[in-house]
């Protein structure tokens, strides 16, 4: 019943103790676990349910513990996260993006934001001092996939955050174009998590077409 009995690894048990998280919400007791396992997962789960860090922690962990990446040589302005976090809104992404480096602190995972409504050179600058983990609304997202600056070819985990407010958005068409890159081979390479406040039809569909086999957890 704390963060302890969750394997999760020396540098990262050190990041939560250093924000005071001593015992997983219900949502972190459930979806950690499950996403450590390698499964597939969505999450009925509120703002307030502590999500960000139910998603973060096992993709810190997955990033530090596995194999190491085979990307290509840098250069040439592509960037090959391994890792992608989607969100509705700039504010939520500056939000996870803020957490999610509190909790990659001296682990040497590199997490980077982008967004819409802000100039994108700084954010392609950022992007090419290395990104692990890239956190971005699907707009933005979009854009870097069309100037070739981002490629999602790498992509071992993705994470689906308040995907009924994406969809409330009219976000469908762009997530869909995003995960499309991200099917290539091998197959199953991927673990996506899915996190939703509501599970209408629209969400339901998402999940089938983009999760393997999932979990479905509701706290
Ligand atoms: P979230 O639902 O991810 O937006 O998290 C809501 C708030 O709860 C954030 O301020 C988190 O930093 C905090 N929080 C998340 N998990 C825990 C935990 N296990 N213990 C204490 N605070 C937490």
């Amino acid at each position: 019943n704390t963060f302890a009995d969750i394997d999760l690894g020396d540098a990262l048990n050190k990041n939560i103790q250093r924000c005071k998280y001593v015992k997983p919400t219900p949502v972190q007791r459930h979806a950690i676990p499950i996403s450590l396992a390698g499964r597939d997962l969505m999450a009925c789960a509120q703002t307030g349910s502590g999500k960000t860090a139910a998603f973060c922690f096992p993709i810190i962990s997955g990033i530090m513990t596995g194999q190491p990446a085979q990307r290509p040589p840098r250069g040439a302005h592509t960037v090959y996260p391994l890792a992608l976090i989607l969100s509705p809104t700039r504010e939520l992404s500056i939000q996870i993006h803020e957490e999610a480096r509190k909790f990659s602190y001296q682990t040497g995972v590199r997490v980077v934001v982008a967004y819409g409504g802000a100039p994108i050179n700084q954010q392609l600058r950022e992007l090419e001092r290395g990104v692990d983990i890239l956190v971005a609304t699907p707009g933005r997202l979009v854009d870097l996939l069309e100037r070739a600056r981002v490629s999602l070819q790498m992509i071992r985990y993705l994470a689906l955050d308040e995907a009924d407010r994406m969809l409330d958005m009219g976000f469908e068409p762009q997530i869909r174009k995003i995960v499309e890159q991200m099917d290539m081979p091998p197959p199953g390479a991927r673990q996506t998590m899915l996190f939703s406040a509501t599970f209408p039809k629209e969400i339901q569909r998402l999940a089938s077409d983009f999760l393997a086999k999932y979990i479905f957890l509701a706290v």
